[in-house]
């Protein structure tokens, strides 16, 4: 039998992802899907964490009057919410799973604790990285990068609305074009709206491999830890 290729991972999952056709909220149909994703994951030995984003129903940089900071704390508090709702549709279907959050509030959730999430990890539990990096003026996908390099986990998959990572907005410029491999330098260097520049210098720091891929397609997940090529590899 063919062998997973990586033992720990980063999933990370935007918040818009999980909105489904709706583009706001949550839909439970999406739940449930990463949900049987994280499973098959899991069954396979394969210790795996989550980051979530929180776009679904909230940005800081959307609001042009707000100040910066507190809009970003209400976007950390937008990411508890999916947290909360990944833990329910993990355990929904018997995967045992924690969240901890980077802000405290303990009622809810354990605080982020590295040692703990790694003992969590180690025994198969999946951890669910809660509340972003606790700082504003950051995104999801630089939690994803510092919580990966925290955990040494072997790769960040990166699961999107969309199916790779293009020149442009594919929806916007029929010639965009769809890269199958890429360096985080170029990622960089290009300006490739993949994610935000500072996710990626942290992932080229410490050489952490991305693999970008589309999360609608049910089997992704598998696939993309298998090594097998859909989307995009940043390495
Ligand atoms: N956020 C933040 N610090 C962090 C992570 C997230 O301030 O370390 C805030 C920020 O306002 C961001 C929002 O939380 O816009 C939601 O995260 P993100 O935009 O990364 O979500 P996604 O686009 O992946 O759904």
């Amino acid at each position: 039998m063919m062998e997973p290729k990586y033992k720990r991972v980063v999933l990370k999952i935007s918040g818009e992802a999980l909105a489904g056709e709706n583009k706001f909220g949550l839909n439970e149909e999406m739940l449930s899907m990463v949900a049987k994703q994280v499973k098959a994951l899991v069954e396979l030995g394969v210790q795996v964490a989550v980051v979530v984003g929180g776009g679904n129903f909230w940005r800081g940089r959307t609001s042009k009057s707000m100040d910066r900071a507190t809009a970003d704390y209400m976007g950390m508090l937008a990411t508890v919410i999916n947290s909360l709702a990944l833990q329910d549709a993990f355990e929904a279907i018997g995967i045992p799973t924690r969240v901890q959050t980077a802000i405290e509030m303990k009622e809810v959730a354990e605080p982020y604790i590295r040692r703990r999430a790694m003992a969590h990890l180690s025994k198969n539990v999946v951890v669910i990285f809660a509340a972003g990096t606790g700082n504003p003026f950051f995104s999801t996908d630089t939690t994803a990068a510092l919580r990966a390099a925290e955990i040494e986990a072997d790769i960040i998959l990166l699961a999107k609305k969309i199916d790779a990572v293009y020149s442009d907005d594919p929806e916007k410029n029929p010639d965009a074009v769809r890269f199958d491999q890429l360096t985080h330098k170029e990622v960089l260097d290009r300006g490739l709206g993949v994610m935000d520049s500072t996710a990626a210098s942290l992932c080229m720091d410490n050489k952490i491999p991305i693999h970008v891929f589309g999360l609608s397609e049910p089997d992704n997940v598998i696939k993309a830890i298998y090594g097998e090529k859909i989307g995009t590899i940043i390495k």
